[in-house]
């Protein structure tokens, strides 16, 4: 699935059709579709996993879900698209996502400050969120999109390897600069890893997701799905300690 630092870069790369008309529009999905021909592509946006078109009138939205995925300029010869949108430059052809549209301004529909890529990020309200949710799990908390919108499980796993926090840990127990530590880190490694990817290196830092050894204690990570979100954790339990 794709984090948010993936949407960002997505955003950029469709940064040709910024302004263009839609020419052409086809796919599988059964949103009425045809309403989007011959409309103005006013902003791509994105507000964590979520990729918006923006247009006069109104907006699509697109979450790309666990498999979804885009090609620009390009088709996949096994796949339908969910969504096609040709323009007099190029097309976008998305796949095996959740598309629909969004009637109101989208300034009304997101908040902004949740989103860790955006320049309104408020982490403040991020510290203020957690502490009125003692019980809540490190691996959990990550992972919830009205705190950290855009936030993965390889963000996730690796933010908490990052800072030292197990990810049992409840949000009630973290001392007050762990705490600080992990909302400053859940922005600050999405834009490592929005580096990294643009550069093609994101898997090669990744120093604990899908890892076998701690390269810290050189011993083997735990692996196990944990917390209420279910998702895979890879963790040491000699470096990254429990708070509860
Ligand atoms: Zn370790």
């Amino acid at each position: 699935m794709p984090e948010g630092p993936s949407i960002v870069i997505l955003k950029e790369q469709l940064s040709p059709f910024l302004g263009r008309t839609i020419q052409q529009v086809s796919g599988n999905t059964t949103i009425e579709k045809q309403r989007l021909l011959h409309q103005r592509v006013e902003a791509f946006r994105s507000w964590g996993k979520h990729f918006l078109v923006e247009m006069p009138d109104f907006s699509l939205r697109v979450h790309f879900m666990l498999f979804g995925s885009y090609r620009i300029n390009e088709q996949k010869s096994w796949a339908v698209p969910r969504l096609s949108l040709g323009f007099d430059n190029g097309e976008l052809n998305l796949y095996a996502c959740s598309v629909r549209f969004i009637e109101e301004p989208l300034d009304l529909v997101y908040d902004w400050w949740a989103d860790v890529m955006s320049e309104h990020w408020d982490p403040v309200l991020a510290r203020k969120r957690l502490r009125a949710r003692p019980d809540l799990l490190a691996c959990d908390a990550l992972l919830d999109q009205d705190i950290f919108a855009g936030v993965g499980n390889i963000i996730k796993n690796e933010v908490l390897f990052r800072i030292r926090v197990h990810p049992l840990s409840k949000m009630g127990a973290l001392p007050a600069p762990k705490l600080r530590e992990l909302v400053e880190q859940a922005r600050q490694y999405s834009f490592d890893f929005y580096e990294w990817k643009k550069q093609f290196v994101l898997k090669k830092h990744w120093l604990a997701h899908t890892k076998r050894t701690c390269p810290r204690c050189n011993i083997p990570l735990k692996k196990a799905h944990l917390g209420r979100t279910n998702r895979r954790s890879f963790f040491c339990d000699n470096c990254q300690v429990l708070h509860t």
